[in-house]
């Protein structure tokens, strides 16, 4: 007997599409996806490519125009406002692209903490939950008060509360350096570890590398999706010339790149790595 996992959310042809004064706007044209448990998938894509209206989707914050999305198995479009509105709020953390999107302005770090775990149902430290992003100094802090980073820590740290079904974050460490940075992405893996299904849109290499998946859009369509870390061909054409992966393109910013050949191996470097 095979026990089939049904995945957290699947989406077949799904189509959003935008009123504009030229007529409708494709954002989404057609994106077959699966999102589970357990895993941290970056979507990656130009500006305009659909990232966000494609998180708004998975968040179930906005309704396809088009295709079919299901949650555990379920035809989202069934389901009552009463019902998505339970779902957001119990299963899913939503980190906005700007984090005092997804905070509430009268409430201090700790409070925000704590609001959501009560809005969530879920019991939480909240001393180790700041602590978790650096923010034990600031626990009695207003967002209107915090840094652009501590504003973003924070809302990844409400977000992250009782290791949500689902995490959706948009471009969540784009204003981050590299610490923090590696505090929020080092706190979706221990929620994936959790068994959280952790969706980003990001452009951040960082991310990009700390992501198990990744899925490309291009034009409101996904152009490409691989899991990352594993082997995968490419041609080198008569030149000698190699087509990198997409998302290994922003480590050689600028286009610059140290080629060293050792033995049967080519390794690519980034000119500083090599100062
Ligand atoms: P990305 O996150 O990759 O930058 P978006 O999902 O924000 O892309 O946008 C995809 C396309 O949909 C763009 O052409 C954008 O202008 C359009 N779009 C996004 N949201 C809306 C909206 N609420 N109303 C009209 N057009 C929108």
């Amino acid at each position: 007997m095979t026990t089939e996992v049904v995945p957290l959310l699947e989406g077949r042809e799904l189509l959003q599409l935008y009123a504009a004064p030229t007529g409708a706007t494709p954002a989404l044209r057609g994106v077959d996806v699966t999102v589970t448990g357990g895993r941290i998938s970056a979507i990656i894509g130009p500006s305009g490519s659909g990232k966000s209206t494609l998180l708004a989707v998975l968040a179930l914050r906005e309704r396809p125009t088009g295709g079919e999305l299901r949650h555990r198995g379920v035809l989202v479009s069934g389901l009552s406002r009463r019902r998505l509105h339970h779902l957001r709020r119990r299963e899913i953390g939503w980190v906005a692209q700007r984090p005092t999107h997804s905070l509430f302005p009268q409430l201090t770090a700790r409070e925000q903490i704590e609001q959501t775990a009560r809005l969530r149902g879920v019991r939480c430290d909240v001393d180790a939950a700041l602590a978790e992003v650096d923010l034990t100094a600031r626990a009695t802090a207003r967002p209107s008060v915090l840094s652009g980073g501590e504003q973003q820590r924070l809302a990844v740290a409400a977000a992250a509360v009782g290791a949500p079904a689902l995490l959706i974050a948009d471009e969540p460490t784009a204003e981050l350096d590299d610490e923090s940075a590696a505090l929020v992405l080092r706190l979706f893996r221990a929620r994936a570890g959790q068994g959280s299904a952790v969706v980003l849109a990001t452009h951040d290499v960082r991310a990009v590398t700390a992501a198990d998946t990744v899925l490309r859009l291009r034009h409101g369509v996904l152009s490409g999706t691989h899991d990352t870390g594993q082997d995968r061909t490419a041609t080198i054409d008569g030149l000698g010339r190699l087509q990198l992966p997409e998302e290994a393109i922003p480590l050689f910013p600028g286009g610059r790149v140290v080629v060293t050949v050792t033995g049967g191996h080519v390794e690519l470097h980034r000119p500083r790595d090599r100062a």
